[in-house]
């Protein structure tokens, strides 16, 4: 069996600034307050909580008195009140993200309707949603059928501007931008996506295209790994995705020549390595070089 590995793995820029931040503050301060999951990893979690990073899911449960604001941002309200309950915060907000933060202010000083291309649940869609002055005004849409139930339900008004959830895919914004383009005659758009993110699904898609099975390892928590194994199962439909390297079924792998590996955004490089390593192990490539 060949095992190639995508060229791009490991954390992305804001995830590992994110994790480095958060190992200064702990060593310096000792114990941390987060809401929610600084990154989707397990792994990478439990090592953060042994330096003292806790997990809260309301501000009055932070004892430490400061707080740490994860890659994916947070409402400025949340902020806000943070500060006003006598916090000391702690931005590790990705540089991306807040830049799609201010992308959707600035569409909504100029008298647009925002329209934030992404899930609704996610962190980072509540963060930009929650940075506008009046989060109620605007929408976050996640397909075409949703465009198309929000036309038929007259929820937009004009004009309208587009910015988009940093991770999501580019066939997907497409998609709904092109949608939105039949029933909005007025339409302004910030591309919010992130281009490492994109050049990585590039990437594994060009290596999901010459392999017989890809893998994708990364959290089921995590949103951009599930975002990437749909992607690459519409390019090759033998895509499976695991945690790690413990996850892998290797009976499934019996007789296949060659296995892709790409990841996560949160998924540490050593993970893909193990996973790379289980594989080689219990399937050695034949020696091909020449007998002497
Ligand atoms: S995926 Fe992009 S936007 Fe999201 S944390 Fe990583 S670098 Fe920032």
């Amino acid at each position: 069996m060949k095992v190639i590995v995508a060229e791009q793995i490991g954390f992305c820029f804001g995830v590992k600034r994110a994790i480095n931040l958060a190992k200064k503050v702990l060593s310096e301060r000792g114990e941390v307050c987060i809401l929610g999951d600084l990154v989707h990893n397990r792994r990478v979690s439990r090592e953060l909580e042994q330096m003292g990073l806790r997990k809260v899911s309301n501000l009055s449960e932070c004892s430490s008195g400061i707080m740490l604001v994860r890659a994916h941002g947070l409402p400025a309200a949340e902020i806000e009140r943070a500060r006003a309950a006598g916090l000391e915060v702690i931005d590790a907000t990705c540089p991306t993200v807040r830049q799609a933060q201010r992308a959707a202010r600035r569409l909504e000083e100029r008298g647009c309707q925002v329209v934030i291309a992404g899930d609704a649940d996610h962190p980072e869609v509540r963060g930009i949603l929650g940075s506008l002055r009046d989060p109620s005004a605007h929408l976050v849409l996640d397909s075409v059928e949703e465009v198309r139930q929000a036309h038929a339900e007259r929820r937009f008004r004009r004009p309208v501007g587009v910015v988009f959830q940093t991770t999501h895919s580019f066939e997907r914004c497409h998609a709904l931008v092109g949608e939105l383009m039949l029933v909005i005659p007025e339409l302004q758009i910030i591309n919010t996506l992130c281009r490492p993110v994109r050049n990585r699904q590039l990437d594994a898609i060009r290596l999901a295209t010459e392999v017989e099975v890809m893998l994708v390892v990364g959290s089921f928590k995590s949103a951009n790994s599930i975002e990437l194994t749909h992607l690459l199962r519409a390019h090759n439909p033998n895509t499976i995705q695991v945690e790690n390297a413990d996850q892998l079924e290797l009976a499934r792998f019996a007789g296949v020549k060659s296995v892709g590996i790409a990841s996560g955004l949160s998924t540490p490089e050593d993970v893909v390595d193990a996973v790379r390593a289980r594989l080689e192990a219990a399937f050695p490539e034949p020696d091909s070089s020449p007998a002497l």
